[in-house]
């Protein structure tokens, strides 16, 4: 039974590195530029569509996850004052950026860590290369991290002969069949167990012979696998899900124990955190680990919360460096209408309630930040023209369900102002076709007996209808067909009805 996504054509320079191992056992491969690789939007939500095993799969998971978090959300009273709270936790971190990230430099510094400040993805990966070269390893444990799959981390290490091992269950199987991850929280959603089993025996050199598709027997390979690597590695790179500027504390929360044993059993750790990932306080953790695991995985509370300060003698990793990563940010947060998109938290709620992303996974968005995060978040961290802005119905359901209330809708309209602004300028061969077929339509609609006989061409489209649905059209119609259905048109016009209807009065 296959659940993939799919490779979709690959727009040119795009995809996957030619180096790149190429994608088995359904996986997409892993690409040049993890914030814009694959085909556009359209072409591989068609692909996603067309696989129902997918559709099913996803349907399933967001059901579950959507139905936990609202039943442990509606338990918490003042739910609203804490989205509240956290909006303006964070919208205060945001104005006062350069300020708190020199504060907590400074407190990192004075607990015994280093900080490194990275303007881009290149930057990083030299810094965290260069601090894995220093301790003379050649393999790291790594906890999931967003920032380091958005700079491509892995892929820059294995160029300097370093493995990087995903301890995340989830990262793990994505990482082994040499995919992407489709889902902030369950990177491997997409996948079924039959297909996890396959990749363990055919990518896991330690999984036992006889390896069923059962749940906890999967577990317990990786497991054991796991354990292996967490016991010999001497550095570990970590996320971070907050950076407490005042005291210099870092916190990771996660719900598989990986994270801990990473943070906690290497000499060495290197942390990689967008410069967002801030709060002021201690205490304004308080509103965060109250609003991310309910809002993610639909728990009352996350299993494992880590938190570090610095190093601390005889105990722990006894270096400590944070990478402070930049990589678009500054130029997101000088942006007054989509700088909001920077209060996320990463707790892929938006992407459960999303009527697109349920439908066509991941991978269509063509980047590590899916969904309707990943349609405002993309297009500003690479400043490129982009179809993300819509991929959305503009339902609104996203805004409903964000603990720190970014309004992803009003955003999204804001970045399709700015496409339609862009393609003005320069318009496209479909801007062109849509402007002639305006054209086309006033002319017909300017007069009446023109406009009659412009109506019966509709209906001879009926001819190649199946179902009531016409799935194809010749070009200039494929531009509209390409993304959607268009229903059969009616076998008679307003028109015709209504002479009908006054010729038998
Ligand atoms: S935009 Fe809001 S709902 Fe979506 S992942 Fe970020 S914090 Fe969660």
């Amino acid at each position: 039974m296959s659940t993939f996504l799919g490779m979709p054509a690959m727009r040119a320079g795009r995809g996957p590195s030619p180096d790149a191992a190429p994608g088995t056992l359904g996986g997409v491969g892993r690409p040049e530029d993890p914030l814009h690789w694959g085909a556009t939007f359209p072409d591989a939500a068609k692909a996603a569509l067309e696989n129902e095993q997918l559709r099913r799969n996803l349907g399933n998971a967001t059901r579950t996850i959507r139905t936990k978090r609202a039943r442990v959300v509606g338990e918490v009273p003042d739910w609203e004052a804490l989205r509240d709270a956290g909006s303006a936790i964070k919208a205060d971190v945001l104005a006062r950026l350069p300020e708190l990230l020199e504060t907590l430099e400074r407190n990192v510094t004075a607990r015994g860590g280093v900080v490194h400040w990275a303007r881009d993805a290149a930057e990083a990966n030299r810094i965290v290369a260069d601090l894995v070269r220093a301790k003379e390893t050649d393999e790291v444990v790594k906890v999931k991290s967003m920032a380091t799959q958005e700079i491509g981390l892995n892929e820059a290490l294995a160029e300097e002969g370093i493995a990087a091992v995903e301890t995340d269950l989830a990262e793990l199987i994505v990482q082994l069949a040499d995919d992407m991850p489709s889902h902030i929280l369950v990177p491997a959603i997409h996948r079924n167990r039959t297909e996890i089993r396959d990749i363990f025996l055919e990518r896991m050199a330690d999984a036992p012979p006889d390896l069923t598709d059962v749940p906890r027997e999967l577990a317990m390979a990786a497991r054991a696998h796991l354990r292996r690597k967490f016991l010999s590695a001497k550095v570990a790179i970590s996320g971070a899900n907050f950076a407490v500027a005042d005291t210099g504390t870092l916190a990771v929360v996660e719900s598989e124990g990986n994270g801990r044993m990473c943070l906690t059993l290497p000499e060495t750790l290197i942390t990689v955190m967008g410069i967002e990932k801030l709060v002021p306080t201690f205490d304004d953790l308080e509103v965060f680990l109250q609003l991310l695991p309910r809002s993610s995985t639909g728990e009352r509370m996350n299993p494992y919360t880590s938190m570090w300060t610095g190093v601390t003698p005889g105990d722990g990793p006894q270096e400590f460096h944070l990478v402070l990563l930049d990589n678009g940010r500054t130029k997101v947060l000088a942006d007054e209408a989509g700088r909001s998109a920077l209060h996320c938290i990463r707790c892929s709620a938006c992407l459960n309630v999303c009527p697109v992303y349920e439908r066509v996974g991941g991978h269509a968005y063509g980047s590590v930040y899916p969904g309707p995060i990943g349609a405002i978040l993309t297009p500003q961290l690479t400043g490129e023209k982009s179809d993300l802005p819509y991929a959305s119905t503009l339902c609104g359901a996203c805004y409903e369900v964000c603990p720190v209330k970014i309004d992803i809708p009003s955003i999204l309209v804001e970045l399709r102002a700015r496409e339609v602004a862009l393609a003005g300028s320069a318009p496209d061969a479909g801007d062109r076709v849509w402007k002639a077929a305006m054209k086309a339509a006033s002319f017909a609609m300017a007069d009446g007996d023109r406009f009659r006989r412009a109506a019966r061409v509709p209906r001879a489209l009926r001819a190649i209808s199946r179902h009531g649905v016409i799935k194809r059209l010749p070009f200039p119609g494929s531009l509209w067909t390409r993304s959607r259905d268009l229903p059969e048109p009616p076998k008679q016009t307003f028109r015709d009805w209504w002479a009908e209807r006054e010729d038998e009065r």
